[in-house]
Parts: structure tokens; C-alpha cells; sequence
């Protein structure tokens, strides 16, 4: 990932777009490029910027390209990601400079018909556009992150198999993405069924492409997920500044992990992530400032940062 510092994790800030996908109230483009700049002066290596979707689906993100151009703008060693539900996004996102394309193919036959209208082969084969698009892009190399909601379990269907699992990965993977993301887009993970997962997906898609998790806090167990993958070999996280983010398509799904508990978590645990966290809670100020009536989860925003923190044995 970007930047020059040494890190033992990477995380990316998703707050900018999963976080404010189910916020109502819109947020202004000149306050979201301001909390953005306060994030990637935290010394976050990613940020998740936009979603390019419809404006008349989700207004919120109207402002996409101005949002992802206005992000690229800012000095710093961070990327600039953006989602892009399919072909149109993915040309409005490279249009707009992103750095890297958040794609997704559900592993839920019916999370995906409800959250892309599209069932998971034809989905599979709009990432494969897309990252045929993404090559084209002359003097620089867009990376492409193929995404697999409702990886853990679905609102809609349940429990989600295995082998779904698995057939959606090896399918991304051989459609030439990047990374593959595993994700909890409800948050009905355990840690045991993300060990057992992260195992399952590796033995499908090999050792050589990379992993990330993103995990929903619904039922509390986020960092516990996120530790589990970690045993499992995976250094990649997303996780959402306040906690922000559910899913319109996961009924009940609440926030991402909250950046400010992730990073408290690791560099306790003497793991360097690069991230400031006192940065980190005066850039989710600007947010709170924004969203008055939305609740933000951070236990590190609660609590305070507490002397301890930074004293790791
Ligand atoms: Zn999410």
C-alpha cells in the first residue's frame, strides 16, 4: 500500500463511503473534503472517497467525482479509492482519478439481486470489464479490489455456504482483480467462521493475491473478527472513522469497526498501523460536527484516549 512508513497493518477509511451511505442527511462537498483532508493527515494509507453510484439511488453521493478529484488534490502518501457498482461508475471514478476501484460480487444470490439487481455470474463479469478498463488507464496502474459482501452471512438467505464463498473469490480472481475482500456487510461473523473462511478462500484463489476484511459491528464482534483475521495472515482492514456505515440492502446491519477502536487495538497489541489517533478523533470532530443527530460508535471517542495508550510492553 502507499506511503513511506514502516506499517505492520494497513487500514482503510471507509467512513467517506460506506460510512455515509445510510446517513440521510446530506453532507455538504466542502465538509466531506475537509474531514477527508483531516483523515489522510492522520497518516491513513487508504481512503475509501466515494461511491459512483446513481445520484437518484443514493444522493449522498451526488458529488462523487468532485469528492475524488477534490481528494487527489490533497498532498499526501495515501490512495484514494472509490466503489464503482459497474462499467459507468468504474469510467465516472478513473475519470475523476481514483486510485483505486472497489468492485463487488456478493456471495448471497440474493443480497447481490437486491443490492446490484444483477445475479452473481453477470456481476462477476462486469468486474471483468472492469478491470479490463482499469488497465487501459495510460501512466498510471489503478488497482481493482474485488469485494465479496455478505461473505460471512445474509440477511436475506441466512448462512451463506462455503463453497459460495469460495466460487465467487476463485471467479474474482480469475477475472484478473487485485485483492479480494472478504466482507460482513451484516455483521453476523464469528472469529471462528472467519479463520475457517480466510482458509477456505486461500486454498481457492492461491497464495499470490492479497486479502482484506471488512466487518460490520452489529453484533459486537468486529475487532474479535478482525484479530481472527489477523491470526490468518491478513494485514488489510477497512473500518469506519465514529463507527459510521450499515448496508440499505442488510436490514438490522450496523456501523463498520470504528477506525479510532481498530488502531487502539493494534498499537497496543505493539502492531504499527502509521495512524495518529489523536489526528484520528479531531478528524471524526469534523464529522460529528456534520451529522449532529447520527450516533457514532467509537469506544476510543467515549472513553478518551487513555494514558496507557502508546506504553505497550
Ligand atoms: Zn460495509
Amino acid at each position: 500500500m502507499h506511503g513511506s512508513q514502516q506499517r505492520d497493518v494497513d487500514i482503510c477509511e471507509v467512513g467517506p463511503r460506506d460510512g455515509l451511505q445510510l446517513v440521510g442527511e446530506l453532507v455538504p462537498t466542502e465538509t466531506k473534503l475537509r474531514w477527508i483532508e483531516a483523515l489522510a493527515a492522520t497518516g491513513l494509507p487508504e481512503i475509501d472517497a466515494a461511491s459512483f453510484v446513481p445520484a437518484t439511488s443514493m444522493p449522498q453521493f451526488a458529488d462523487a467525482a468532485d469528492i475524488v478529484t477534490g481528494a487527489r488534490n490533497l498532498p499526501a502518501p495515501w490512495r484514494v479509492g472509490a466503489l464503482a457498482p459497474n462499467l459507468r461508475g468504474a469510467e465516472r471514478a478513473l475519470g475523476a482519478g481514483a486510485e483505486m476501484l472497489f468492485c463487488i460480487v456478493s456471495a448471497s444470490h440474493s443480497h447481490s439481486l437486491a443490492n446490484t439487481r444483477r445475479n452473481r455470474e453477470d456481476q462477476v463479469r462486469i468486474v471483468g470489464d472492469i478491470v479490463r478498463l482499469a488497465r487501459q488507464e495510460k501512466g498510471r496502474r489503478v488497482l481493482v479490489s474485488g469485494g465479496i459482501p455478505t461473505s460471512f452471512g445474509c440477511s436475506i438467505e441466512g448462512r451463506v455456504s462455503e463453497a459460495d464463498v469460495c466460487r465467487v473469490a476463485a471467479d474474482l480472481a480469475e477475472s484478473g482483480v487485485d485483492e479480494i475482500g472478504l466482507a460482513d456487510t451484516v455483521g453476523y461473523g464469528d472469529p471462528a467462521l472467519v479463520s475457517a473462511r480466510i482458509k477456505a478462500v486461500r486454498r481457492a484463489v492461491g497464495k499470490d493475491i492479497s486479502l482484506r476484511l471488512h466487518f460490520h459491528n452489529t453484533m459486537g464482534l468486529g475487532l474479535a473478527n478482525i484479530l481472527a483475521g489477523l491470526e490468518a495472515g491478513v494485514t488489510v482492514f477497512d473500518a469506519a472513522s465514529g463507527g459510521l456505515g450499515g448496508c440499505p440492502f442488510a436490514p438490522g446491519a450496523s456501523g463498520n469497526v470504528a477506525t479510532e477502536d481498530l488502531v487502539f487495538m493494534l498499537e497496543q497489541m505493539g502492531m504499527r498501523t502509521g495512524i495518529d489517533i489523536d489526528k484520528l478523533n479531531a478528524a471524526t470532530d469534523i464529522l460529528a460536527k456534520a451529522l449532529p443527530n447520527e450516533r457514532l460508535r467509537s469506544h476510543v471517542r467515549e472513553a478518551g484516549v487513555p494514558k496507557v495508550y502508546g506504553c505497550a510492553a
